[in-house]
């Protein structure tokens, strides 16, 4: 399924649904992808974890030879840069694969993982040696945070609770959320991120949120 030690450049499948599930691999494990006929070369790069874009670049005679031709324009979520590859027929190579994090509490290299029973497909980052493991964003495996133990990961969703319930009082963007947690903690905007917490930072950043939500409740009574 996820093929991290393809050999590369890797010619993908003629076959429709061997070179989806193909395509759908590299695309999930890489940041930067290149595909290559001897006319056109397009690089795909994730952008905002959710959608690609694209460079491509061609080659087209003229009157002293050979143009070569940069554009530069394109975005795509992860269903439209599928569909833009099982349409382009050529050479395939993952440029830049994300690393597998590094458990914090063991320190193995975690390993990519399907989470059983999820449609579409997800994925995890797991520990080999103990259970800590963290899920990764949709459609990629790039992780949400650091491997983490049940401990942990319930912390982390209890913290997430609160910061959804205070987005609703406030009319809040998580961003803006974060922010304040930042200054509440009176710590950096990116240290303050649940992902990376460890549970002692979890801990107390529950107490934060906890009071950031009594006051949400306060200025939502009053309004
Ligand atoms: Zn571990």
């Amino acid at each position: 399924m996820f093929k991290n030690e393809m050999p590369l450049p890797y010619h993908l499948s003629e076959n429709p649904k061997e070179r989806e599930n193909e395509i759908r691999s590299y695309l999930i494990g890489a940041k930067r992808l290149r595909i290559k006929n001897d006319k056109t070369s397009v690089d795909l790069t994730i952008h905002d974890k959710t959608t690609y874009k694209i460079v491509r670049q061609y080659t087209e005679p003229n009157l002293k030879g050979k143009k070569k031709i940069k554009e530069n324009n394109e975005q795509l979520t992860f269903a439209q840069a599928v569909d833009f590859l099982m349409r382009f027929p050529g050479y395939i190579e993952r440029r830049d694969p994300i690393d597998a994090p590094v458990c914090p509490y063991c320190h193995n290299r975690s390993v990519l993982k399907a989470v059983e029973g999820v449609v579409p497909t997800c994925y995890k980052w797991a520990c080999v040696s103990c259970n800590a493991h963290v899920l990764c964003h949709q459609d990629t495996c790039i992780p949400m945070g650091m491997p983490a133990k049940p401990e942990l990961r319930k912390l982390r969703k209890d913290a997430h609770k609160l910061m959804r319930d205070i987005m609703e009082l406030n009319g809040q963007s998580p961003l803006a959320v974060y922010a304040d947690l930042a200054a509440s903690l009176n710590q950096s905007r990116k240290k303050t991120h649940m992902g990376i917490m460890n549970e002692e930072e979890c801990r107390e950043a529950i107490r934060h949120l906890l009071i950031l939500k009594d006051k949400a409740k306060e200025k939502a009574e009053i309004a």
